[in-house]
C-alpha cells in the first residue's frame, strides 16, 4: 500500500505524528508540500518567511532521500494538485497533520472531497499542539478566553514523548516516479523564482538540523536565565525557536521534552522559574492557536464587539511612519528598523510598537497585523492576531485597556540603551540619559538626521481614552 504524506506546517521526518502513523501502517510512503498560490501570492507574504520555508523543504527533501524515499513538490492548488499526484501514484491512502487557521480548514475539506471522488482514504492526526483543540476546556466544558485558568489545567496535564525519526522507507519504482512527473511535480523553486527577495541573514538557519542544535543550546543554558532575561531586547536571552515551530521543523514533544531535561538539572527556584516561565510561552502558542480554532472569527475582527467600530483615524502618513521606523521615538524605531532588517522583533518591543501603533498613532491594529505578516519570518496567524489583539485591547486579554509608555519601556528594559544603538545608528553617540528618557534635543536630533516624535505621547494617550470611553457609552 502506498501513502502520500502531506506535509504542511510539520516539516521534519522526526517526531511527527502523522507521518510515524503512516509509517506504521505501510512502509512505501512518500511526501509531497504543495507551494498554495493562494498563499504565496496573498497580502500577507514575507519574503524572510518564505526563505525560511524554502531552506526547510530542501533539508527535508534530504532527509527524505536519506531514508529512501521522496518529497515531491508541487506548485498549485492544493485541492486539484493533492488528488491528481495520489491518483497518479495509486496512493491508497493520504494522510496529514491538521491546522487551526480557517483558510487551512477549508481547504482541507476541499481536498478530502477531491480524494473521495477519486476512491482514496484520508487519515489525518493532531500534530503541532501538545493539546488539540478541545482537550483543554473550561469546567463548564467551555474554550478557554482566559490565559491563566488554560495554562493552569495545561501544565497538570501535560505529558509527551517525542516519537522516533523514520527508518528506511520502500523507494518508489522508476514508473511511479514517471507517473508523477507527469503531473506536476516541480523542482524546489528559488525564492527568485518566485519573485521574491530576501539578503539579509535569517535569525536561525532553516530546517530540522539547525532548530534541533538551537533547542539543545537553549536548553542548556539560556533557559535557566530566561525568566530575568527575556524582557530586555539587546541580550539574546530568548530561544528565536518561533520559525522553527511555526514551520513544525521540530516537533512540539521534542521541545517540551527538552524543557523537563532542563528542569531535572535546576538547582534553584530562580532556575526552575526560569524554566516554567518558557514552558508558558508554550502555553501561550497554545492559547492563541485553540482560541482562533474556536473562533476563527478572530481571523478577521476583534474578539470584543466593542472594538468593532472603533473610530480608528488611520493617518496613512504616520502609518508609513511607523513602518519605516521613523517616528521619533527610539524604541519604537530601533524595533521597527530589527523587523525591516531581520524579519524578527524581540518580544517586548513586538508589545511596545503594537500598542504604539494603537494607543498613540490610533492607527487600526489590523494595519499592525498585516506589516508584521509581511515581514516576520515567524508570522503565524494564530500568535500574531492574539499579540495585536492583545496588544490593541481588543482581544483575549482580563485587562480591558492596557496602553505602554515608550519612555518607561526604555528605561525599564533598554536602560543603557544598547538596543536602540544597535539598530538606530543615527543615535549612537547620544548619551544613555537623554536617550532613554527621550528627552533628546531638537538640535541634536537636527544635526544628527533623527526626527522629532511625531506625537506626544500623553497627548495622544488623552485623545485615545476619550474615544475609548465614548464607544464604550455607545455599547
Ligand atoms: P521565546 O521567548 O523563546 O518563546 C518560545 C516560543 O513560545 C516562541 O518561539 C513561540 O513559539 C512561543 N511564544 C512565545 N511568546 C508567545 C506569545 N506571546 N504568543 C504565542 N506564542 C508565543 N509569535 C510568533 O511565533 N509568530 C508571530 O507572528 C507573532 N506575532 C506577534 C505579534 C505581536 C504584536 C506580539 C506581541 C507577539 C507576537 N508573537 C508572535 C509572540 C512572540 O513575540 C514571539 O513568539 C517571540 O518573540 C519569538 O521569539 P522566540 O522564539 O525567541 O521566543
Amino acid at each position: 500500500e502506498l501513502i502520500l504524506f502531506w506535509h504542511r506546517r510539520d516539516l521534519r521526518i522526526t517526531d511527527n505524528i502523522g507521518l510515524a502513523a503512516a509509517f506504521e501502517k505501510s512502509r512505501k510512503i512518500v511526501g509531497v508540500f504543495c507551494l498554495d498560490p493562494n498563499i504565496l501570492n496573498g497580502a500577507d507574504i514575507a519574503p524572510a518567511r518564505v526563505k525560511y520555508l524554502l531552506g526547510c523543504l530542501a533539508e527535508l527533501q534530504e532527509n527524505y532521500a536519506k531514508i529512501g524515499s521522496q518529497l515531491f513538490i508541487l506548485f498549485d492548488e492544493p485541492r486539484q494538485a493533492i488528488a491528481r499526484l495520489a491518483t497518479a501514484l495509486s496512493a491508497q491512502f493520504v494522510y496529514w497533520n491538521l491546522d487551526v487557521e480557517p483558510y487551512s480548514q477549508d481547504r482541507d475539506k476541499a481536498v478530502r472531497e477531491a480524494l473521495k471522488e477519486q476512491g482514496i482514504s484520508v487519515e489525518t492526526f493532531w500534530d503541532q499542539l501538545l493539546h488539540f483543540p478541545g482537550e483543554i476546556c473550561s469546567n463548564t466544558g467551555n474554550p478557554y478566553t482566559v490565559y491563566t485558568p488554560f495554562w493552569k489545567n495545561w501544565i497538570r496535564q501535560t505529558k509527551a514523548e517525542p516519537l522516533p525519526s523514520l527508518e528506511k522507507a520502500i523507494s518508489l519504482t522508476q514508473e511511479e516516479q514517471e507517473q508523477a512527473k507527469n503531473v506536476g511535480v516541480v523542482a524546489l523553486p528559488t525564492l527568485k523564482d518566485l519573485g521574491l527577495v530576501w539578503d539579509n541573514p535569517l535569525m536561525l538557519e532553516p530546517g530540522e538540523t539547525a532548530a534541533r542544535s538551537q533547542l539543545a543550546e537553549f536548553c542548556d543554558r539560556t533557559i535557566y536565565d530566561y525568566d530575568e532575561q527575556r524582557n530586555f531586547p539587546a541580550n539574546p536571552g530568548t530561544s528565536l525557536l518561533s520559525a522553527a515551530l511555526k514551520f513544525g521543523v521540530i516537533g512540539i514533544r521534542t521541545v517540551w521534552n527538552a524543557t523537563l531535561r532542563a528542569s531535572e538539572q535546576c538547582r534553584s527556584d530562580e532556575t526552575r522559574k526560569g524554566v516554567q516561565t518558557w514552558q508558558q510561552e508554550l502555553a501561550w502558542r497554545e492559547f492563541y492557536q485553540q482560541a482562533l480554532y474556536h473562533f476563527p472569527a478572530l481571523a478577521t475582527g476583534p474578539y470584543r464587539d466593542n472594538w468593532r467600530d472603533f473610530p480608528w483615524e488611520n493617518n496613512e502618513q504616520l502609518f508609513q511612519a511607523w513602518c519605516e521606523g521613523k517616528t521619533g521615538y527610539p524604541i519604537v524605531d530601533a524595533a521597527m528598523r530589527q523587523l525591516n532588517e531581520t524579519g524578527w522583533m524581540h518580544n517586548r518591543c513586538r508589545m511596545i510598537v503594537a500598542s504604539f501603533l494603537t494607543k498613540d498613532l490610533i492607527i487600526n491594529w489590523q494595519w499592525g497585523e498585516q506589516y508584521f505578516m509581511q515581514k516576520l519570518y515567524d508570522g503565524d496567524l494564530a500568535a500574531n492576531n492574539g499579540g495585536w489583539q492583545w496588544s490593541a485591547s481588543s482581544g483575549m486579554d482580563p485587562k480591558p485597556l492596557r496602553i505602554f509608555n515608550p519612555t518607561t519601556q526604555t528605561q525599564k528594559f533598554d536602560p543603557e540603551g544598547d538596543y536602540i544603538r544597535e539598530w538606530v545608528s543615527e543615535l549612537r553617540s547620544i548619551e544613555t540619559e537623554a536617550l532613554i528618557s527621550g528627552k533628546i534635543l531638537p538640535l541634536e536630533r537636527k544635526s544628527c538626521g533623527y526626527p522629532a516624535p511625531i506625537v506626544n505621547h500623553n497627548e495622544q494617550q488623552r485623545r485615545f481614552k476619550a474615544l475609548y470611553q465614548q464607544q464604550k457609552a455607545l455599547m
